[in-house]
Formats: C-alpha cells, structure tokens, sequence
C-alpha cells in the first residue's frame, strides 16, 4: 500500500476527476492502493477512470457483475459467436477467458466455425440453444 503522502493524495480533489469514478475506489472509503480512510471526492495520482459501463451500473446500484455488464453493453444482441476481440471489450474486472480452456480441451471456442457444442460465455446466460426448440 501507499501512503497518501506519496501519490499527492487532494482531499478534496481539486481536479475534476475523483477516487468515486476511480477504478481502484472500493466503496465507501477506501482504495486498493492508498493507505487509510479515502473519500469519494478526493483523487491522487493513481486515478485511473473507471469503465463507463461499470461506472453507470454502480450508480443504478446495480451490482457490476460480468453478467451485468454484457447485459448492458449488447442486451439480446450479444455476438454470437463470441470471440477473443469480444473478452477484450469487457472491462478487466470481469474478463473471463475460461472458455478458451475448453479449446484446448478439445472443445470447439464460441468462435469456431460450425460450432455445434459452443460452451457456455461465461456469466452469460444462453440463448441460442433455446432458439431451436
Ligand atoms: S484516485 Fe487514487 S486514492 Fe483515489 S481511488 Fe484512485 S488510486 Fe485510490
């Protein structure tokens, strides 16, 4: 951890950007680098802004999760076949590249093509194999 001291800590931030829309806030006051009691307005050095998406789903009080999250960037339109450029899109926090395990298992990815067993995206329920019933 940092000392507040090393990382010109502003309480309160005297910028525009502040530890509430930092990645490294952890709600309600503290923060994955910075030592001691951190508050929402105030910033340092580290700030690094927070992915919108994740940012927004906070604010509805909704929890970020990866689910969440691919909800609300593609609601019922969620690529199909998921690929690699996909996962990257996501924000690190919830990136889930298990699925590419299962390649090298010897499972089909959900980007293959004629991918008749896709496995599951993680955190995402399916919806495709529903469609041919
Ligand atoms: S701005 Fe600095 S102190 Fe605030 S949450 Fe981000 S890394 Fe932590």
């Amino acid at each position: 951890m940092r000392s507040k001291e090393s990382v010109d800590y502003e309480h309160p931030a005297q910028g525009p950007d502040h530890c509430g829309e930092c990645e490294h806030f952890i709600a309600p006051e503290a923060c994955e680098f910075v030592e001691g009691s951190i508050a929402a307005g105030d910033w340092c050095e580290l700030f690094e802004a927070e992915n919108p998406v994740m940012a927004e789903l906070r604010e509805a009080g909704i929890t970020p999760t990866r689910e969440a999250v691919i909800d609300a960037e593609w609601g019922s339109s969620v690529p199909d076949p998921w690929t690699l450029e996909h996962e990257l899109e996501l924000p690190e926090e919830v990136q889930d590249f298990s699925w590419l395990d299962k390649e090298v298992e010897g499972r089909p990815h959900p980007g293959a093509v004629n991918d008749e067993d896709p496995p599951e995206i993680p955190g995402r329920e399916q919806s495709r194999n529903s469609d041919s019933k």
